[in-house]
């Protein structure tokens, strides 16, 4: 990537404002991801000692999570089949697990394991919510970027889509609701919208229930001492919410908020999504970029990197082109990376 010939480094110069953001999202999940990785699990950093480089953890410098990986799967289910299908979409999530992710949620690989050992997706998540009815994790938000960008252009089936790829693992309401809000929120980011704006008309558009309204409203105004940042939907809501509106940059954003601790990565792939939409690939320090990778599919030895992601990101915006819109159907072998063909090219 350093050669500069790189997709996005291009497109800075060419693409419009609308695929800076769009590209600035997917790559900017993926960056707070990574950033956030090595302080997973950790205490908040004291204010004068944030972590502002990429490094190393569990994983090597630069390297994306499981909330990153269940994007992609996300991202690759919607360019097989749109509107979204949740029986190709839960494939696709146990083909992911059971090639043996680093990290894979609690209640993430319950359902799954269900789905694994036969059953239907509806059955194995019905069954691990009535185990754990209060269930509320982030792991559905944490991956939820990609349904925003295939369906820019129809808020509805945003919103449709949004809850849908939750409930094929969080069916809890502030799972579905919390997705929902997230991807309006970065809807109204991608049409240039402010972040207080955003977030405001994405409260205007999602029904919620009171206690998490309250919760999102209250974000930014919030200390950062009073955080908590765990793996609960609302802490992470709150978190990202909070970095997006306490900051005005990219950079100052996700450092914020991974700096918080705990389930730093998660929290860090959220507010990297909409400080992605909000600023653009052009705004994601170039430092973070050049270091941010994967492996996807798991097992295949690819790695992914910023320029792939950001020509991911475009053709998910293909899909919802005019002339386009769910009537193109993608033959279904998968993502190569690099691979910058356009839907209907
Ligand atoms: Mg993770």
């Amino acid at each position: 990537m350093p050669d500069g010939s790189s997709v996005y480094y291009q497109q800075e110069e060419t693409g419009t404002v609308m695929q800076c953001r769009v590209q600035g999202c997917a790559v900017g999940a993926a960056v707070g991801d990574a950033l956030g990785m090595p302080l997973e699990f950790g205490p908040p950093r004291p204010i004068g000692r944030l972590v502002r480089e990429m490094q190393a953890g569990r994983l090597p410098a630069g390297t994306f999570t499981d909330d990153t990986e269940m994007a992609l799967a996300l991202a690759e289910s919607l360019l097989a089949r749109c509107p979204l299908d949740p029986v190709d979409l839960a494939q696709r999530f146990v083909a992911w697990y059971q090639a043996g992710p680093e990290d894979v949620g609690n209640h993430t690989a319950n359902v799954l394991s269900r789905m694994a050992g036969g059953e239907g997706w509806e059955q194995a998540v019905g069954a691990v919510q009535r185990l754990h009815p209060d269930a509320a994790g982030n792991g559905s938000v944490m991956r939820c970027w990609p349904v925003a960008l295939a369906h820019w252009n129809d808020l509805n089936q945003l919103l449709g889509d949004s809850r849908l790829q939750s409930r094929v693992t969080h069916p809890h309401p502030e799972c579905v609701v919390g997705s929902a809000f997230i991807n309006a929120t970065i809807y109204h980011l991608l049409r240039g919208a402010s972040p207080e704006e955003a977030v405001a008309r994405a409260l205007g558009v999602v029904e919620m229930p009171e206690g998490l309204r309250v919760v999102i409203e209250a974000a930014p105004y919030r200390h950062r001492e009073e955080l908590k940042n765990s793996g609960w939907v609302r802490h992470t809501l709150e978190s990202a919410v909070w970095g997006l509106l306490s900051t005005d940059s990219f950079e100052e954003a996700v450092v914020q908020v991974v700096n918080l601790g705990n389930d730093a990565d998660t929290a860090g792939a959220v507010v990297g999504a909409l400080a992605g939409a909000a600023y653009g690939l052009a705004a994601i320090p170039v430092r973070w970029r050049d270091e941010v990778r994967g492996e996807w599919p798991l097992g295949s030895g690819r790695l992914w990197q910023a320029d792939d992601l950001a020509a991911l990101a475009e053709r998910l915006m293909g899909i919802s082109e005019p002339g386009s819109y769910c009537s193109y159907r993608r033959r279904d072998d998968g993502l190569r990376p690099g691979d910058q063909q356009r839907h209907g090219d």
